[in-house]
């Protein structure tokens, strides 16, 4: 039974690509467990859908791998009562996660087709709280700003200054930066200053990773 197989794939994923990298945290683990990747594959990758690796999902992009949505979920440590920003629909498989374990997602794509695909796919499966837009997300989406958490999924070459603006403060923002080769995934943390400027940052390094470029104004 295609269903049945698919289930069984979905929980050797979450066993041996995230449970087994030390991601135990139970709502990012059901999250995964309940939203079906697959449908964010395209069909003809679809047997691939729970590989350890990213995938194509066209115009040069990628879903990413299983493993760095956990990771990046968890360090977010989101609340239902948030508001989400994320930049990079891409997919939108990230987006749906982001949507099952918030009150509201903002995800901005670039690239139109991208965009109305993830739409697509996303409404077939009832998720009524994600508000998309196309465009460049370096910028931020200052109309629903601030934001509890930020999420960008492609690599940056420095930290855009106005996702840290549009972030409340105590607010997270997870973003890989680095050159287009190579990334470090960052977790900073927007804190009240102790000096004259307007915040403090804290700033964790979560992984080396290999995101497609952020392309865009404060890219
Ligand atoms: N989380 C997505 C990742 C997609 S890859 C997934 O797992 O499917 C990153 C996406 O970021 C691409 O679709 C790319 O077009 C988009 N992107 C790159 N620069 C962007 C920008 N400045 N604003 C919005 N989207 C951008």
């Amino acid at each position: 039974m295609k269903g049945m197989k698919s289930r069984d794939t979905t929980s050797s994923m979450i066993s041996e690509q995230i449970v087994s990298r030390g991601i135990k945290d139970p709502s990012v683990l059901k999250t995964m467990a309940q939203v079906p990747r697959q449908r964010f594959v395209p069909v003809e990758l679809r047997e691939h859908s729970f590989s350890d690796h990213p995938l194509g999902i066209g115009y040069n992009q990628t879903i990413s791998q299983p493993y760095i949505v956990a990771l990046m979920t968890f360090a977010l440590d989101l609340k239902d009562s948030m508001s989400v920003l994320e930049v990079g629909t891409g997919s939108g498989y990230q987006t749906a996660i982001l949507a099952e374990l918030s009150a509201k997602v903002y995800t901005i794509e670039r690239i139109p087709e991208l965009s109305e695909k993830a739409c697509s796919i996303l409404q077939s499966l009832c998720y009524d709280n994600i508000f998309y837009k196309v465009s460049d997300g370096s910028v931020g989406w200052t109309e629903h700003a601030p934001f509890d958490r930020i999420i960008v999924t492609a690599g940056a070459s420095q930290i855009p200054g106005p996702l840290i603006d549009q972030l409340n403060m105590n607010g997270i923002l997870i973003i890989p930066v680095g050159s287009k080769a190579n990334q470090i995934l960052y977790r900073l943390t927007k804190t009240e200053s102790n000096s004259s400027r307007k915040y403090g940052l804290k700033i964790d390094k979560l992984t080396n990773c290999v995101f497609v470029p952020l392309v865009g104004q404060y890219a």
